[in-house]
């Protein structure tokens, strides 16, 4: 068995080191998976969340594995613009569940920034005010199958696209009714997500339990605040 000699071990251990410095002073970081990214890679996770639950919380855990992202805003929506004669539970305790149920995870943090913004909630406007938040990065929109199926109809719908890529989480059996755009929207399926927060709200409002079907913080601000007693 041949062996290296002191002099070749040293050239190569240099060589090693140099390719270290190089790629520190690089421009961009190393994610969790060890892959190599000029750019932070974000993902805005929109939703009502009324209230958010498991599936939504398995579902951009496992959007952010699969494209490698190093953070996932969840964004609660402020008036959402196809439920505008629905009653929709107050955008601060939407808010609230949703901070309580991220908040043990480092990757993942919740934005204002629908909240904040005065009128109906559009997706653009969302992009738009990330991206001035993260000029730099990545960007991917994150929703349920069922609510990008129209998306062609939202408001700025192509240059939502120039914005984010878009991945569409869907329910175990999910078909689509309408074709999305070609190329446009990624499709991820999350067993997880045969928990739906309509559900959660009828069984809140039936007396019956939501253990485990929404994170236990939760159930206690459920219960606390009597959310869905009146629904
Ligand atoms: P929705 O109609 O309440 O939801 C439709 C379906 O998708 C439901 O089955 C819902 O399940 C699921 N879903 C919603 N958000 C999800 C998420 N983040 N992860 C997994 N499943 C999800 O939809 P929405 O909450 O009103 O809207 C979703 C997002 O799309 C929001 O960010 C909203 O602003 C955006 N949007 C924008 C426009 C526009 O710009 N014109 C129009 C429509 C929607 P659950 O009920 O269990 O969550």
């Amino acid at each position: 068995m041949s062996q290296a000699t002191p002099d070749r071990r040293m050239a190569e251990l240099s060589a090693y080191r140099e390719r270290q410095v190089e790629l520190v002073s690089q421009h961009g970081r190393r994610s969790a998976r060890g892959n190599w990214h000029a750019h932070a890679r974000i993902g805005i996770m929109g939703g009502t969340f009324d209230p958010i639950h498991n599936g939504h919380l398995v579902a951009a855990s496992e959007v952010a594995w699969v494209y490698d992202l190093d953070e996932v805003i969840f964004v609660p929506t402020g008036r959402p613009v196809f439920k505008l004669d629905k009653r929709v539970t107050n955008e601060e305790d939407r808010y609230l569940m949703t901070v309580i149920a991220t908040a043990s995870n480092p990757k993942f943090t919740v934005s204002r920034v629908d909240i904040d913004r005065p009128g109906v909630t559009y997706t653009i406007d969302t992009l738009r005010d990330i991206r001035a938040q993260y000029p730099e990065a990545e960007l991917f929109f994150i929703t349920g199958a069922d609510a990008v199926a129209e998306i062609m109809k939202w408001k700025d719908a192509n240059s939502m696209f120039d914005i984010a890529h878009f991945v569409a989480v869907t329910r175990p059996g999910y078909s689509s009714k309408v074709p999305l755009p070609e190329g446009k929207v990624d499709m991820l399926e999350i067993p997880a997500l045969a928990i739906s927060s309509t559900d959660v709200r009828e069984r809140a409002r039936n007396g019956e339990p939501v253990w485990y079907l929404v994170p236990d913080g939760v159930v206690q601000y459920i219960g606390k605040h009597g959310i869905y007693d009146e629904q």
